[in-house]
């Protein structure tokens, strides 16, 4: 099997490559470039319908296929795209933008990973049982849901797609997913996979358009019993509008402004190189990046120091160089929106100590989105560049003298997504991680994921929990029964 880009995408229904019914389709570009590379279907309701419709006839036999039988299938297409690691790792940097040693190091193997995790964990999933004494006994059975739908955002485009469909489908649910209309690739590269793999046609069926024009025709459709959705949080709601008034099980992984809160006991060397991380990597565009950097005022200063040297160092351009550290930002639509940010910085009295401009790419990135990672000081924590996501590699800095300032300036925030904690001190840190109001917390690192701990956030940041048992109970429905004895 070669994988590779197609000039028009298709969908995939019913383990068919078709065409979206309208036959419009929309430019995908590569943002490193500026280049329209592929089109991608503007698919809406018809094509939604014809995938709940494939979808429906598969079900039966899926969800009574043998946990064994699943786990062989879902673990094949994890090896799968082990192999083909080059080919979609520069999918995901054409479509996205971000490095290609990044797509290579995080992006797919992380795909893979979600298959193999779900595949196996499907089969060490065990059910309750409460025993009331000589009485009777209750079981509780785990159904699949049913039709599922699955929606996805761009920021890491398989990554996420996969975190969803592999255990939706490992619980025994067939899925209709819509990645994101601006990096459909890799999602379209991965039906391959599955064929290959042996996942019978209808148990996934990949529809490719607009929010509005398809992602809504799922959401709206009465047969989808389920939403699992990662977005923002504007999206978010309307889609829980949508799906309260049917009833329907939601999970919305939503955006953050989350606080990177650094005490001065720190271990300074593995701060400063995590903090570079968590500030840049991506191109700020994951929604844990800690995007409000919170450092006690007696190291401010030496941190302020430091940290603008290494963000001077960080080299901006061309995604298939080994030596850029950061890519190209996803599209105009979001560099505009970007830039228009770091204005407002500037206009509500922010002074911009790093960045705050467009990088010139040069050769084939001479019309690329780049932009130079930008740091922030001299705002208070309730304006909007503190209170909005931008989403982009943009940070602020504020300090804080006491712990009780450090929270207060950490929960100054509708959101609630995570946190990273830096301290030597266990005390304060455990103390400080029960009372910062976020999902995630890290404590003296980032982004250290073990797959089975619950992910999600606090208030705008979303609801329910992806990972591990969360995201299997999520896509099964719970049936008590109770035998009197
Ligand atoms: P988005 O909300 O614009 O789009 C996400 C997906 O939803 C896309 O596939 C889009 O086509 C679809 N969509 C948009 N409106 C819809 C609607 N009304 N009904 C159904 N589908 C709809 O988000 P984005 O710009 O693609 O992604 C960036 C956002 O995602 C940021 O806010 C970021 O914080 C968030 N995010 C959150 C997590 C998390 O785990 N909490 C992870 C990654 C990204």
């Amino acid at each position: 099997m070669n994988l590779t880009a197609p000039e028009f995408i298709s969908n995939y229904i019913g383990g068919e490559w078709v065409k979206p019914a309208n036959n419009k389709y929309l430019d995908n570009t590569n943002p490193a470039t500026g280049d329209v590379y592929s089109h991608t279907p503007d698919s809406d309701a018809t094509d939604v319908q014809k995938a709940v419709d494939a979808a429906k006839a598969a079900l039966p036999k899926w969800s009574k296929t043998s946990l064994e039988d699943r786990f062989m299938i879902l673990n094949k297409i994890a090896m799968l795209i082990d192999e083909h690691l080059d080919e979609l790792a520069l999918a995901e940097t054409n479509d996205n933008g971000k490095p290609l040693w990044l797509s290579k190091r995080v992006d797919i193997p992380r795909a893979s990973s979600n298959f193999r995790f779900f595949a196996t964990g499907i089969m060490h999933f065990s059910t309750e049982s409460h025993n009331m004494e000589d009485r009777a006994i209750n079981y509780t059975l785990r159904q699949p849901v049913g039709v599922v739908g699955c929606i996805s955002p761009w920021n890491l485009p398989l990554y996420l797609f996969t975190w969803k469909i592999a255990p939706a489908l490992a619980a025994g649910n067939c899925v209709v997913a819509k990645p994101s209309e601006v990096t459909p690739m890799t999602s379209y590269l991965l039906t391959h996979i599955c064929k290959e793999a042996g996942l019978p046609d209808g148990v996934l069926n990949i529809i490719h358009g607009t929010g509005p024009g398809c992602g809504s025709a799922i959401v709206a459709h009465p047969e989808i019993k389920a939403i699992s959705f990662t977005g923002s949080t504007r999206a978010g709601k309307d889609i829980a509008a949508v799906a309260a008034p049917m009833f329907k099980k939601i999970s919305l992984e939503l955006g953050g402004k989350n606080p990177n809160i650094i005490f001065e006991d720190c271990d300074w060397k593995k701060m400063m190189n995590t903090t570079i991380q968590s500030s840049f990597s991506n191109q700020g565009q994951i929604c844990l990046c800690g995007s409000r950097v919170l450092v006690q005022k007696s190291i401010y200063e030496k941190f302020k120091a430091e940290f603008l040297q290494r963000v001077a160092a960080l080299t901006v351009g061309d995604p298939l160089q080994d030596t850029s550290k950061q890519g190209a930002v996803v599209s105009k639509m979001h560099y505009d929106k970007v830039m228009g940010c770091i204005e407002l910085a500037k206009q509500e009295g922010g002074t911009v100590l790093a960045g705050g401009h467009a990088v010139r790419g040069t050769g084939r990135c001479e019309n690329g989105l780049f932009i130079a990672p930008t740091v922030i000081e001299g705002l208070g924590p309730a304006c909007r560049t503190n209170m909005e996501e931008i989403f982009g590699p943009v940070v602020t800095l504020q300090s804080f003298e006491t712990e009780e300032e450090a929270l207060a300036l950490a929960n100054t925030s509708d959101y609630g997504l995570s946190a990273t904690i830096w301290t030597q001190d266990v005390t304060r840190a455990n103390r400080v991680a029960a009372k910062v109001q976020s999902g995630i917390i890290w404590v003296n690192c980032w982004l250290l994921r073990d797959l089975r701990t619950p992910f999600g956030g606090f208030k705008n940041s979303g609801i329910g929990r992806e990972g591990g048992w969360d995201a299997l109970r999520f896509f099964t429905e719970p049936k008590n029964v109770c035998i009197e004895l």
